[in-house]
């Protein structure tokens, strides 16, 4: 490539192979058929691998100084191209960044480009982990945790990264004439968590952490979609339980997940769960109430080797489905808080082996809500988004997963303080440019290139 940012960065780890700056370019849009032919011609022109702030800064300038675009990358397994290039240029892969530089109770300071298992490798020495991770945890970054996720693993307990009081506070590298370091804390943080990256480059984190329990791993079976989800929702509810994950899958989900099958019965409804070792009793008890069969269960020394039940979860099931069969897509719903779970009910019959229903338990406000990231057999775009509106009017929400702007997936609306920080931090508009509707409905020139 011969570009004028080049000389600019010439003493950095550069990636320019064709091949590997495509292969960097992409993450995992292509579940959604909708993404998947808007985005696959997405490549940028060269990928820089910073091991430093320092190196940063120098990444931040030369791009400023060129008016290069520039997109940040953890590692890349976000769902809705959160981090492929819309308008070319550079991608600044963060994953050499990745120090835990401290640990204290409850609270750690790391690197954006930490892997999330690697920070609980060191955390859980001084009896300490992640509050909650998505099922990419072992792959994924904390900076795109934060800059692209929204929860996970934990979630039961400590709600979405949103929530206030789950990330404490962020160094960010701006993009102006003179790039500088802002430390953002409290409520502050805000104004880049969940942001696309796209008004600011985080490059240190400060997190809190809970109790890391050694946790067991079960999955308990019904006969019926709704008795399992009752039971997930009790579950959800049982203060006294120490739980990490409750996961309904409606057959034939389990059918699509190989490596269990021999716990998956033919017909049944799986349920995937963590709990505390020391809640198991308790747990055995909540199951004997609702008449669930216990068909698979290791103790957290157990469930270190082979297949980790997590990985059968959150958006992991869209992947095990889609291995058997790649027409299947997926939503991402919602249910408002309801102990009856009626709208659960009404829309697992409505649509009965067209949108096959996966339930993920949460906190919402301290409220124990169904979310689902449902499969979906695709056709074609408008009967999805005829699926879409179906759900809306019922009074579910969707975080929709087929579109790659910022505002239009689960936001719904535009963050004003966050398109304010971009002005302040990004006046060219160089970083992730097309993502955020905010700034394209307020620039004159919204798009490079
Ligand atoms: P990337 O995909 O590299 O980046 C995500 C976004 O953050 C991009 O916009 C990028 O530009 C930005 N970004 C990255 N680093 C920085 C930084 N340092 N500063 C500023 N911006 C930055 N998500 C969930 O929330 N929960 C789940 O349970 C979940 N399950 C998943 C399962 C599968 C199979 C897949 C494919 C995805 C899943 N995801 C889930 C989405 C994704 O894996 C997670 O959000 C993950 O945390 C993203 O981390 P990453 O390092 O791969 O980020």
């Amino acid at each position: 490539m011969s570009s004028p940012i080049l000389p600019l960065l010439n003493n950095l780890d550069l990636v320019q192979d064709p091949n590997q700056v495509a292969k960097l370019s992409k993450d995992y849009y292509y579940f959604s058929p909708v993404l998947k032919a808007k985005l696959e011609d997405k490549v940028a022109d060269l990928v820089v691998r910073p091991t430093t702030e320092a190196e940063i800064l120098q990444v931040a300038k030369a791009c400023v100084v060129t008016k290069t675009p520039l997109t940040v990358r953890g590692a890349g397994t976000g769902n809705y191209g959160q981090c492929i290039p819309l308008a070319g240029g550079l991608i600044m892969d963060l994953s050499n960044l990745n120090q835990v530089k401290w640990v204290k109770p409850g609270q750690a300071c790391v690197e954006a480009g930490a892997r999330l298992a690697a920070i609980d490798k060191v955390t859980r020495q001084q009896g300490w982990e992640i509050r909650m991770a998505p099922s990419t945890y072992r792959t994924a970054t904390i900076g795109g945790f934060i800059g692209g996720g929204s929860g996970g693993i934990g979630s039961i307990t400590y709600g979405q990264l949103a929530d206030r009081g789950n990330l404490s506070a962020v160094r960010v590298v701006t993009m102006e004439d003179e790039p500088r370091i802002l430390e953002l804390r409290g409520d502050e943080v805000q104004k880049v968590n969940h942001a696309y990256g796209t008004n600011g480059i985080i490059t240190e984190l400060e997190i809190p952490l809970g109790p890391a329990y050694p946790w067991a791993e079960a999955i308990v079976t019904f006969d019926d979609f709704m008795e399992a989800s009752r039971f997930g929702y009790t579950l959800g509810e049982a203060d006294g339980i120490i739980k990490k994950l409750i996961s309904i899958h409606a057959w034939p989900i389990p059918s699509y997940f190989g490596a269990l099958q021999a716990s998956l019965p033919e017909g049944k409804t799986a349920v995937l769960v963590m709990i505390a070792e020391s809640s198991l009793e308790s747990f055995g008890e909540l199951i004997k109430e609702f008449g669930g069969t216990v068909t698979y269960q290791k103790t957290a020394e157990e469930a270190k080797k082979g297949a980790a039940l997590a990985e059968f979860t959150w958006n992991h099931t869209t992947l095990h489905a889609r291995n058997v069969d790649p027409s299947l897509t997926y939503l991402q719903t919602l249910f408002p808080y309801d102990t009856d779970l009626k709208l659960v009910e009404h829309l697992y019959q409505h649509f009965g082996d067209e949108v096959l229903m996966h339930l993920e338990f949460f906190r919402v406000h301290g409220q124990v809500c169904p979310a689902a990231l449902q499969l979906v057999r695709y056709t074609t775009e408008d009967r999805l988004n005829e699926i879409i509106r179906y759900h809306e009017t019922q009074g579910a929400f969707i975080a929709n997963p087929h579109t790659y702007i910022l505002e239009d997936g689960g936001r719904k609306e535009i963050n004003q303080t966050q398109v304010n920080f971009k002005a302040q931090v990004d006046p060219y508009g160089l970083l992730n440019p097309g993502k955020m509707r905010g700034w394209l409905e307020r620039s004159a020139t919204p798009f490079l290139r």
